[in-house]
């Protein structure tokens, strides 16, 4: 047997059969290619859903990794670390919003901004205890979590999983009226990516995310914005609420914050809001650790010394128009900012996957997103002669149905 199907044997033996992954067994990789066990190249276009902007293994983010390694890794929050400053200062910077804090996962960096409402919705809105509302969109992704399933609209991320957190309700993406509508005077909080990644990468209407800032300002209610996904360059801004101009009450980051090494998340929002949470009524062991501080600080530093923000804005627009001008007669709709890439598949011609396992056969690998997408999303430094090398391969799989 291959060393491919000898390790796929193995961890279908021993780990849980959660995911559907493509038959790949990745063993070693750097910027936007990945080996494989069997001494394959391929070019990585899914980047760990965003979590790669920075590509394999940033020599500085490395570089910052080991530096911190030779010092201290982990000091639980009983005591202070000399890493968590220079983080949380070079994050407020990026954000624009003074005070931030540090989790682990972007589920975990959810549930903190979820807590944080709850509390203003009490404390400072005056919603009586226990019936605050948080309102949150049809094809949400927002984590695994109990909480964050129960506003699930997906039934496969439901399931069996019940009983439910109460406290939410859904509305229709990308409709403001719909928002409008929904909002009473017990509502604390609307959360909602300014795309809907794993939701198929759905862009709202123009001037959507504006709206939504009108309306949380008139009625006195959080907008709190996952940009776990959107964050950190991905769709051509460093935000993509910046594209409206908005700033959420709550911003929530995870993914590319730890550079494609460490997994660190946060939430950022002003001081008036984070100083909500008392001492001792949220926390985290990992949370705030000198070792992901450090590199976290860099991935910032990276995104502002390499321009990655521009470069991923100007990739994307030549990425797109290339897809466009192929004119392939399987694409329904090519959607997306900068290098958060959807491209839909016509129904006819079936579901994404067979899409991937072919790319995947020309050394392109990506995943497929809600049956019908194929999601593009090369690390955020990739270059023309990538692109070329990636758009080549890309059009034999799109000229033709699998
Ligand atoms: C990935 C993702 C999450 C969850 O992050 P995890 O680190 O997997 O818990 C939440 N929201 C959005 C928009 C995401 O893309």
């Amino acid at each position: 047997m291959s060393k491919t199907a000898d390790l796929i044997e193995q961890v279908d033996q021993y780990s849980a059969h959660h995911y559907h992954p493509l038959p790949i067994v990745i063993e070693r990789a750097e910027g936007c290619w990945v080996h494989d066990v069997e001494g394959g190249k391929f070019m990585d276009m899914l980047s760990a859903y965003s979590a790669l902007n920075h590509g394999h293994r940033h020599p500085r983010i490395l570089e910052a990794m080991k530096k911190q390694l030779d010092k201290v890794t982990l000091t639980s929050r009983a005591f202070h670390n000399d890493q968590i400053g220079p983080f949380s200062e070079q994050l407020a910077k990026a954000t624009g919003l003074g005070m931030s804090l540090p989790m682990n996962s972007g589920a975990e960096a959810v549930e903190t901004a979820l807590k944080l409402a709850r509390k203003w919705g009490h404390v400072v809105k005056g919603i009586p205890k226990n019936t605050g509302e948080i309102i949150v969109c049809d094809g949400n992704f927002h984590g695994r979590t109990i909480s964050i399933i129960s506003f699930s609209t997906e039934p496969k991320y439901k399931g069996a999983f019940g009983p439910f957190t109460p406290g939410f309700k859904s509305i229709p993406y990308g409709d403001s009226d719909a928002l409008a509508q929904a909002i009473t005077p017990e509502t604390a909080a609307f959360l909602v990516e300014p795309i809907q990644g794993e939701g198929g990468v759905i862009v709202p209407p123009e001037g959507y995310m504006k709206r939504v800032r009108e309306l949380c300002d008139k009625h006195n209610v959080l907008l709190i914005a996952d940009e776990i996904q959107t964050g950190l360059g991905r769709t051509g801004k460093m935000f993509c609420c910046e594209y409206d101009d908005v700033k959420p009450d709550i911003l929530i980051m995870g993914k590319a914050l730890g550079g494609g090494v460490y997994p660190i998340s946060a939430i950022s929002s002003e001081p008036e809001l984070m100083l909500l949470f008392g001492k001792g009524e949220h926390g985290s062991t990992f949370g705030g650790n000198p070792l992901g501080c450090a590199v976290a600080t860099e991935a910032l530093r990276i995104i502002e010394d390499e321009g990655l923000v521009a470069r991923s804005y100007e990739t994307g627009e030549i990425f797109r128009a290339r897809l466009s001008e192929m004119a392939s007669p399987l694409i329904k709709e090519i959607r997306g900012r900068g290098l958060l890439i959807g491209v839909e598949i016509k129904e006819e011609y079936g579901p994404a996957r067979p899409f991937c396992e072919a790319l995947m056969s020309h050394q392109i690998l990506c995943k497929e997103t809600h049956e019908s997408v194929l999601r593009f999303a090369p690390p955020l430094g990739f270059s023309a002669d990538e692109l070329d090398w990636a758009m080549e391969r890309i059009e034999k799989v799109l000229k033709n149905a699998p």
